[in-house]
């Protein structure tokens, strides 16, 4: 068919290709192609192009033109259909054969402005992600006004349009107007990116502003707030390095993870996302951290790539109502330019990359993250919330790089589908508690003895692996160490500790000693312990004056020091020295307040299942005692951040009601209400339990049975753990009649395993603990020694444990008759640990199973373990892939197995083992008795070594699979 024809006959398929998605943009690409083929002229555009009409009509116009122009000018708009549309075809348009391929014009073009025209189509690609650079080109050599650039700018037209628009505006402008646009393009390409930042030369005003907000950034971030009460200490003097760690496994990764490689690229997940998540429990110092990298931005040390930094306070964010534009925001949350906004602003809306925003507690934001309301004008109004969801997923401000923190449970699907990667925040390392100990105090021989009552109070070390625990600790030095046997044990003995601290060096009533330092306080206790209360209940943690009257709170009780003012707001708002410490006194309050009815305690509780089922958490908004209807509404909305909350305040009363503690409220409360709540709370406690044992699957016939923890599992033990109580503890686990307990992946480390191997001391008969894949290191490690004797497994793979844990694991395990299996792949283990293990193996002819795969052991640590191997008559399973015992350490293993009648697995994949130790090997699988399955994948044997295991084969009946995959065989020896 002829190309008029086609035209002419296919005219309704053709129009429904060109416009039934409703965009112009098909309609306006064919038109691009045209235009610049030169088979339409100006005047035959703005003809069809006409603005305001119908794009079916527009459509029209086209085809009949191109009718009346003939045959060849029909062949060029199928080609350009073609081009534009390939998948057209798919629905019921045939093109092919049809229709000629399209070259781009040659430039015989005596003019720039007509290269615009013939090299159209390409143009409009390349201008679309660099408009408003070419616009600042323009204007700053004289050839565009500012309502050029409006014009072109319009917010309705997409990127493409305002491409077009750009183009039709630079060529009315004449030659050298489109050669500053030629010439910008060229220069991007030429660049590779957007800017070449080493050329790029701000405008003035951009870097007055720069200096401003650096300097603001400074001032905000130089000290740290929870020494705000008590004395100032500097950031820098201060500051100790948390441990981090990707979420995602990455193979790049060598060093420990430093702070600025949280910006980099360095195990990136998602190269679509711009922004990076932190997360961390409460306390472990995600804030600290975000100040620390302003401050050193604002220093000058680090980031230095960034140009601006925006730094931003989810928590600060909640009391902004007015619907602002990304400027707005930027500006005026962070720092105000003196003049030129626009100019200033333009040049962050063309330079993304250079930009860095962070945005600390999204957990504490009202609302939770939705992807819902688009939004991608930075002009256009919305909410606060809408405009920081839209950034963060780069619909808004594509490009600029965000840090957002935050705690896990706050992080759904639909966030992680947004980030580029996420660093989990683990606390401070040993080492990093005795420095920051050290740091904390001017005197040394003070320090000193800190971390000598620390040492010889694991659960208490174990706590301050959390940096907040650890500040508490420090900064409770005197009464720590005055306090002898009853040193704190529990979170909830910390923040008594903290609580006694403040109010006996801050109130007037210094004289206060003894229990009664409570009863003095009660009043205070009891108007900070309604302002958190509420405040949780709302999810609110910045208080006006006004909420501080209404719950009473006195100027005296701000002394105290609890309560901290922040500086940056016009009128007076506090805020508490954390979030730990809200919860804390809002658990006093559900504690010590006559206000507190009887569903609040059970209420409480039941959270956790309401998130599960995906209820409304608001009924602990209908605890509260305000009936303040706005109030509800805010109630009403479920965040994570609250969800986290309550747990907290949960774990609090828990340990406030425990048996131990009773003493402090005499006098504060009625003992008969206090008997009461506490058996709420034995009940709730016991009523979870039973619930998480309901929901073990029966086991399939053979297997073991096997509960895997849910989440509120481990909070329920901690909570346990909390009320110190033997009677509660026993209850809970008498019922739990399992063979396997699998808590992997559970954000486990030393403060959990504390709460863990407590409750878990009361099994009934032992279990296979799994604790694959947390962070247990080696204080988690000793923490567990009190429950080993109920564990007869104990898989800890991937959990940072080095030598000197596995010396203590070993020490204990040898003892506990139970324990007969061990897991440790992953893990920092070298021949330092091997003679542990050979002690083992000697001295338990029972132990079963030993895998230690891919740690750094070398033919040393063989050497040793093949010691214990020879006096062993046990031992079925044993696990060392992935390590380097090499030739010298095969050898050494098989002549101590070479007898073997209890080995049955044996691995060695990837131990660079050769020929040698090949050949000495099959001696294991000649006379061994019991041996069936050999891997030696992943090493280096040759044809020879083969040979030794074929011929030993012969001998051997016993003997499943040799298994011999990557090793140093031809093809055909294979
Ligand atoms: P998060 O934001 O995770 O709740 P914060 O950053 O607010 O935790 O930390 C709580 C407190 O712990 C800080 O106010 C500070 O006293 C202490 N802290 C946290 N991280 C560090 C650190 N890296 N160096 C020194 N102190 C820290």
């Amino acid at each position: 068919m002829f190309a008029q024809e086609f035209v002419l006959k296919q005219r309704t398929e053709i129009l429904h290709a060109l416009c039934s998605s409703g965009s112009a943009e098909h309609l306006e690409r064919v038109l691009d192609i045209l235009l610049a083929q030169g088979e339409l002229t100006w005047e035959d555009y703005q003809n069809i192009q006409v603005p305001g009409r119908p794009l079916f009509t527009n459509a029209r116009q086209l085809l009949d033109l191109l009718y009346t122009k003939g045959l060849d000018s029909c062949g060029l708009f199928l080609a350009a259909l073609k081009q534009v549309l390939p998948e057209a075809q798919e629905t019921g348009l045939s093109l092919s054969g049809c229709s000629p391929n399209i070259k781009e014009k040659e430039a015989q073009s005596t003019s720039t402005t007509q290269m615009l025209l013939t090299q159209r189509p390409s143009l409009v690609s390349k201008l679309q992600s660099c408009i408003n650079g070419a616009l600042q080109a323009l204007v700053v050599e004289g050839q565009f006004t500012s309502r050029d650039c409006d014009e072109v700018r319009r917010p309705i037209h997409t990127p493409s349009q305002q491409a077009r628009c750009l183009l039709d505006h630079v060529s009315s402008k004449g030659d050298l107007a489109a050669k500053v646009l030629l010439n910008y393009i060229q220069q991007k390409q030429e660049s590779g990116s957007p800017v070449n930042q080493k050329n790029l030369t701000p405008p003035k005003e951009f870097l007055k502003y720069q200096k401003k907000l650096s300097s603001s950034v400074s001032a905000q971030s130089c000290f740290l707030s929870t020494y705000g009460g008590t004395s100032h200490m500097s950031l820098d003097d201060i500051y100790t390095e948390g441990q981090l760690e990707l979420a995602h496994k990455c193979t790049d990764l060598h060093t420990p993870l430093g702070l600025e490689d949280i910006v980099g690229t360095l195990g990136t997940v998602n190269k679509e996302a711009d922004t990076v998540l932190v997360s961390g429990e409460a306390g472990s110092g995600k804030s600290t951290l975000l100040q620390r990298l302003h401050l050193l931005w604002a220093q000058g040390a680090a980031l230095q790539d960034f140009l601006l930094l925006f730094p931003f306070s989810c928590r600060k964010l909640n009391s902004e109502h007015k619907e602002l534009s990304v400027q707005e925001l930027l500006f005026q949350h962070c720092c105000w330019p003196d003049r030129e906004q626009e100019q200033i602003f333009q040049f962050i809306l063309d330079h993304p990359h250079l930009i860095l925003f962070t945005f600390d507690g999204l957990d504490e934001l009202k609302q939770s993250f939705s992807d819902e309301h688009r939004l991608c004008c930075p002009t256009q109004h919305a909410p606060v919330h809408t405009l920081l969801f839209n950034l963060i997923q780069g619909s808004l401000m594509k490009g600029v790089q965000k840090v957002v923190t935050s705690r896990p449970e706050a992080v759904g699907p639909l966030l992680k589908k947004h980030l580029s990667k996420e660093v989990l925040l683990k606390g401070f390392s040993p080492s990093g508690i005795d420095c920051f100990v050290r740091k904390h105090h001017n005197d040394s021989t003070v320090a000193a003895k800190v971390l000598e009552s620390l040492q010889t109070n694991t659960a208490l070390l174990g706590l301050c692996h959390n940096p907040v625990l650890c500040w508490i600790v420090s900064q409770c030095h005197k009464e720590l160490l005055g306090c002898g046997e009853g040193s704190p044990q529990t979170i909830t003995d910390v923040y008594l500790m903290i609580l006694q601290h403040f109010l006996q060096h801050k109130s007037l009533s210094k004289s206060t000693i003894g229990l009664g330092w409570l009863h003095e306080n009660l009043k205070t206790v009891l108007h900070l312990g309604q302002l958190a209360f509420e405040g949780i209940g709302s999810t609110c943690y910045i208080f006006s004056g006004i909420e501080l009257d209404a719950c009473g709170v006195t100027e005296q009780d701000i002394c105290i020091g609890f309560l901290i003012q922040i500086k940056d707001t016009s009128s007076a708002h506090y805020e508490f020295l954390h979030v730990t410490i809200q919860c804390f006194f809002a658990a006093l309050y559900i504690v010590l307040s006559g206000n507190i009815d009887g569903p609040t305690i059970p209420k409480l509780f039941e959270m956790q299942d309401m998130r599960e089922t995906g209820l409304s958490t608001s009924c602990f908004g209908a605890c509260l005692p305000s009936t303040d209807q706005q109030k509800q509404d805010v109630v009403g909305e479920d965040t994570a951040a609250k969800t986290s909350d309550l747990q907290m305040i949960a774990t609090f009363v828990s340990g406030l009601l425990s048996q131990r503690h009773r003493s402090l409220w005499l006098h504060c409360c009625p003992s008969a209400v206090m008997e009461k709540k506490a058996r709420q709370v034995v009940r709730c406690l016991s009523k979870g339990m039973q619930k998480h044992f309901k929901s073990i699957p029966q086991p399939v016939e053979g297997e073991a049975k096997s509960m895997h923890a849910m989440p509120g599992f481990l909070w329920l033990i901690k909570c346990i753990y909390e009320m110190q109580e033997s009677r509660i503890a026993n209850n809970a686990m008498s019922k739990l009649e399992i063979d396997h307990l699998k808590l992997t992946y559970c954000n486990i480390g030393p403060v959990e395993c504390t709460a863990l191997s407590y409750v878990l001391q009361h099994l009934r008969t032992p279990v296979g603990l799994q604790l694959d894949n947390n962070s247990v290191g080696d204080v988690g490690v000793e923490q567990l020694l009190p429950c080993m004797h109920v564990c007869n497994s104990l898989h800890l793979r991937n959990n940072n444990i080095t030598d000197e844990g596995i010396r203590k694991l070993i020490a204990k395990g040898i003892q506990c008759d139970n324990f007969r299996k061990i897991a440790l792949f992953n893990n920092k283990l070298t021949d330092a640990c091997t003679q542990q293990f050979s002690h083992l193996l000697k001295t338990r002819q029972d132990f079963l199973s030993l895998r230690l795969g891919n740690n750094n052991i070398t033919a040393e640590g063989a050497k040793q373990l093949a010691e214990g191997l020879k006096f062993n008559h046990s031992l079925q399973y044993l696990g060392l892939w992935g390590n380097k015992i090499g030739d010298a350490g095969a050898e050494a293993l098989a002549s101590a197995l070479e007898y073997s009648k209890s080995l049955v697995w044996l691995s060695l994949v990837g131990n660079g083992v050769g020929t040698a130790g090949a050949c000495a090997l099959a001696k294991i699988v000649k006379n061994s008795t019991s041996l069936e399955h050999l891997w030696l994948t992943e090493n280096c044997i040759t044809r020879a070594g083969v040979e030794c295991l074929i011929q030993a084969l012969q001998h051997n009946t016993h003997v499943k699979s040799i298994w011999l995959q990557n090793n140093n065989l031809s093809l055909e020896e294979v």
